[in-house]
């Protein structure tokens, strides 16, 4: 196993550590066991040799390994599902940080792995919590994540397009939708533009389009000190606060995320957090 750890760094130039951890990954094995005496047996030495292939071409380790870490939570996840990123698990803790009242309902759209329900589950034990998405591929993932964390009576899926599935009012609507414009799809790394699925990624001409088309309906659907919660592009602050003055008249806020970018839009009823990062 030494030398599938020396292969992977020669062929995917990246140092012993890096080789290290995707090695253990992929076999799922403590990364010491890499170097205890005894080679792999011919089928699985071939298994790794056929995954190295596929890291090289691009496909996102997370694909090859099925899992995802995402806060404290080991998720399930497959090709044709968003990976769950980073910027999505700092979103969390925003929310936490602005919410003003306990949230009885919550709607979450677009749930892909089902991770930032799950994530809200434990930032709101006592609420009831739907989670919705158009993908039946996401849906399934959704599902199983919530079944391992023992979480079906509090987090209800719905396959539906945005809102249209639903008439009661929420008092929390988050959304990481998709949100790059498509000017930028082409200039995304190859393991997102390649791997992962488009429907999560394609914001429309702008990036704005699918943002914009949720907020006109969540507006209407979050009770009165009720707060919406959406991640966004960096680019996409200045016409999302035209557009948000013009046609919702609602009070927001955007914040940043942890390299300095506006990332975060909040609408509604929020905390007046004075820290340098509002604005
Ligand atoms: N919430 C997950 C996360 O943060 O990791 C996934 C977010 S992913 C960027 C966006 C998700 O929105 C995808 O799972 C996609 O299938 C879903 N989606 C796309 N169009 C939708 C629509 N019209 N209605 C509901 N969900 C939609
Ligand atoms: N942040 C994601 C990326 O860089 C895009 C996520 C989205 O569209 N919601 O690929």
């Amino acid at each position: 196993m030494k030398n599938a750890v020396a292969q992977v760094s020669k062929e995917l130039n990246i140092s012993r550590a890096e080789a290290e951890l995707i090695v253990a990954a992929l076999l799922e094995k403590p990364r010491f066991e890499l170097y205890l005496k005894g080679e792999l047996d011919e089928p699985r030495r071939r298994a790794l040799k056929i995954k190295i292939m596929q890291l090289r071409k691009g496909i996102p380790l997370e694909y090859l390994t099925k899992k995802v870490q995402f806060l404290n939570y080991t998720l399930n996840i497959y090709p044709g599902v968003f990976i769950p990123r980073l910027e999505t698990e700092y979103f969390v803790e925003i929310i936490g940080r602005l919410v003003k009242k306990t949230p009885v309902a919550i709607l979450e759209i677009g749930t892909g792995s089902g991770a930032l329900a799950i994530a809200l589950s434990s930032l709101f034990p006592k609420s009831s919590i739907i989670a919705t998405d158009i993908s039946p591929a996401a849906l399934s993932c959704a599902r199983q994540n919530i079944k391992q964390y023992n979480l079906e009576k509090q987090i209800k899926l719905v396959r539906g397009d945005m809102l249209n599935a639903f008439s009661t009012p929420f008092d929390l609507i988050v959304s990481n939708p998709p949100y790059i414009p498509d000017s930028r799809l082409k200039s995304l790394p190859d393991s997102v533009k390649y791997f992962e699925p488009i429907l999560a990624i394609a914001g429309g001409k702008n990036g704005i389009d699918f943002t914009k088309r949720m907020l006109l309906q969540a507006v209407k659907q979050i009770t009165p000190d009720g707060m919406i919660a959406v991640e966004i592009d960096e680019d996409a602050v200045d016409p999302l606060k035209d557009f948000i003055q013009s046609d919702l008249s609602a009070k927001f806020l955007f914040k940043k995320d942890l390299f300095n970018r506006n990332r975060y839009l909040f609408i509604g009823n929020f905390n007046n957090e004075k820290s340098k990062d509002s604005n």
